[in-house]
């Protein structure tokens, strides 16, 4: 019995044949669930994405195979149709898979297209929810992802349209209308565009607008900006990717807070 099935009573077990689909968070792996902590503990076979760095992964069971089924160069290395065929082979050999991804697995993960495929070939599979990045990485970089007085609602976009098309498919002018915070997945190669399209549909160039990148691991970097700068600036110091990019007067709350106490902000990381 080890500490995690004390905490996890009744917890089902990683069964040969079975899948479980995982989130694995934003980076820290103090970020991981308790379920997916313990799926690494038993799988098989772990296929996980790029963003599911190394400190996570070396919490596997030791000898566990590892495929690694992310983007090199911004190129799939495998594409999505392989890699639920895979999925579903491993699952058909009688492996116990966790296919892990990063936040979470059903938030611009593709998640959703894998378990339909498993499901079709009827395979059993779980989802274990994951702590997404949108949300992780406003608040490690001291935003509140609402703030009373100042927002009703947060947008989750992605900056790319579906099957990587570009931004102009998503309705930016809509978006903007809103009036809310819009926190956008995978947008920095498309930042100017997207600022374009955000000041030509009337949100302010003056609007606060904050970039994440990396966000929760020791590599976290913050940038703050205006929407109308933003897109340059990252630019201009060549920020990494991954990157979330947050844009709303909610953005404000962290350098009040920075202004407020360093303190606060150490015991934030
Ligand atoms: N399923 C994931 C999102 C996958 S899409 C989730 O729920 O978080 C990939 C995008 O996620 C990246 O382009 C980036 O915008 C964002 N992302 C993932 N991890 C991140 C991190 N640690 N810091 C900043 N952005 C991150």
């Amino acid at each position: 019995m080890t500490m995690l099935d004390n905490v996890l009573p009744g917890a089902s077990e990683l069964l040969p044949g079975h899948v479980w689909l995982a989130g694995a968070g934003p980076g820290d792996p103090g970020l991981l669930t308790l379920h997916a902590l313990r799926a690494l503990g038993q799988a098989d076979t772990i296929v996980h994405d790029a963003l599911v760095g190394r400190p996570i992964l070396a919490l596997a069971r030791p000898g566990a195979e590892r495929i690694f089924a992310g983007k090199r160069g911004g190129k799939p290395s495998l594409v999505q149709e392989d890699i639920t065929a895979r999925l579903v082979e491993l699952a058909l050999q009688g492996r116990r898979v966790l296919r892990l991804k990063g936040g979470d697995p059903f938030v611009f993960g593709r998640g959703g297209e894998e378990v339909l495929a498993l499901a079709a070939h009827g395979i059993p599979f779980r989802i274990i929810p994951g702590v997404t990045s949108g949300l992780a990485a406003l608040t490690a970089a001291l935003i509140p992802a609402t703030l009373r007085g100042a927002n009703q609602a947060v947008v989750l976009a992605t900056g790319h349209g579906a099957d990587g098309a570009p931004a102009e498919t998503v309705d930016w002018a809509a978006l903007a209308r809103l009036g809310q915070p819009l926190v956008l997945y995978m947008a920095v190669t498309q930042m100017p565009a997207i600022a374009r399209n955000l000041i030509g549909s009337g949100m302010s160039a003056g609007m606060p607008a904050a970039a994440i990148a990396s966000a929760t691991t020791p590599k976290q970097r913050v940038l703050v900006s205006t929407l109308g700068r933003i897109a340059e600036e990252i630019a201009g110091a060549g920020l990494p990717t991954p990157a979330i990019i947050v844009i709303g007067e909610i953005v404000a709350v962290r350098e009040r807070l920075l202004a407020l106490t360093g303190e606060v902000a150490a015991c934030a990381g």
